[in-house]
């Protein structure tokens, strides 16, 4: 696994991320093959793109429970590999999560623990990206231009900017789709008033800095890649992860990301 400047993952958490981004490989490999949502025609994807509606509609999402269950039993036999969890806790999380899943969405909400956020969001990361993988070809990204994905109405996890160009693009944090947004234009507030929208770097010759709103107080996180390195695709998954560090530092100035909240879509659920 590299990041765009190492050294802030330690080897244990390298490979922990790249057992996750692994299944997720291998299970949207399996899912491409299954009708999990029916593909709106261009005219219809074109409709919700102008009207600022996600083209994932939750409720149309097929998925089967089995399968369902075969996510969160792989990324918890991780999560026990790497001793992040004891085999108790995932028992619980067996007979409680796996069983409510029938009725349930798979969505995590604030009422539930962090173990079972954690397991709930990676499956919605391998299911919501499948789809959306699948949808790609259906939308112009560049008449999007919303703080939210075009997808799965998801908020931006990371933005990076463009090497050959500096455009900026968000990505959503739990499909995975980019798209372009304006350079100087809060994400979650949409002002444009240069005064309030201002960034720090984590150090001069780092690509990482963050952006933030004085106005919202909202931030995100963004990676330049113009002071990247040469060679090797940026994941900004891993970025995101082993940037942890400018979290803490913009959430000890009063900043805050509404990574996770959503503007439209739903939640997803299991067939019978
Ligand atoms: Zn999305
Ligand atoms: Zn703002």
């Amino acid at each position: 696994m590299t990041t765009c400047e190492s050294g802030h993952v330690s080897t244990q958490q390298a490979d922990f991320y790249e057992e996750l981004i692994s299944i997720q490989s291998a299970y949207k490999e399996r899912l491409g093959e299954e009708e999990l949502f029916p593909k709106p025609d261009k005219e219809q994807a074109l409709e919700r793109i102008k009207k600022g509606i996600p083209l994932i509609k939750f409720d149309e999402i097929r998925i089967k429970g089995e399968t369902i269950k075969g996510i969160l039993d792989d990324v918890c036999n991780i999560l026990i590999k790497y001793e992040l969890c004891k085999e108790e806790d995932i028992k619980q999380l067996k007979t409680d999560g796996f069983d409510k899943l029938k009725s349930a969405a798979l969505v995590p909400d604030n009422e539930m623990d962090v173990l079972t956020a954690f397991v709930f969001t990676m499956a919605e990361r391998i299911i919501l990206g499948s789809i959306a993988d699948k949808l790609r070809d259906s939308i112009d990204d560049s008449r999007w231009l919303r703080g939210y994905c075009p997808m799965c109405g998801n908020k931006p996890q990371m933005a990076r900017l463009q090497k050959e160009d500096g455009k900026r693009f968000l990505q959503c944090g739990i499909c995975s789709t980019q798209w372009q947004f304006m350079r100087i234009k809060c994400i979650y507030c949409g002002t444009e008033d240069q005064n309030d929208l201002r960034f720090f770097w984590a150090d001069d010759d780092s690509p990482y800095r963050v952006d933030f709103c004085r106005k919202c107080k909202g931030y995100i996180k963004t990676i330049d890649e113009r002071k990247c390195q040469e060679g090797g695709e940026i994941n900004l998954f891993i970025e995101d992860l082993s940037t942890a560090y400018l979290d803490i530092l913009a959430v000890e100035q009063g900043y805050q990301t509404s990574r996770g909240d959503k503007t439209g879509g739903g939640s997803i659920q299991a067939m019978q």
